[in-house]
């Protein structure tokens, strides 16, 4: 259990972002970035694929709720 690379906050914000997508039905965007933990490549304006929205998800523009963003 000690190599786990996704720490126990992110996957219980990706659960409640599963949660709240049901409950409103409504796109809520957790990045997979923020997922693996690379919170840098979420929030950069470049990703792999070339230009994107920082912490946005490029289909549907929802913001990414990951706590890392959180001013
Ligand atoms: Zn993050
Ligand atoms: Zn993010």
């Amino acid at each position: 259990m000690q190599d786990d690379p996704i720490p126990w906050r992110t996957r219980i914000l990706a659960v409640l972002a599963a949660l709240r997508m049901l409950v409103t039905g409504r796109h809520v965007y957790l990045s997979t970035g923020c997922i693996a933990g690379r919170h840098d490549y979420c929030s950069a304006p470049a990703g792999a694929q070339g230009d994107k929205q920082p912490a946005r998800s490029k289909f549907s523009q929802a913001p990414c709720v990951c706590w890392c963003h959180d001013p």
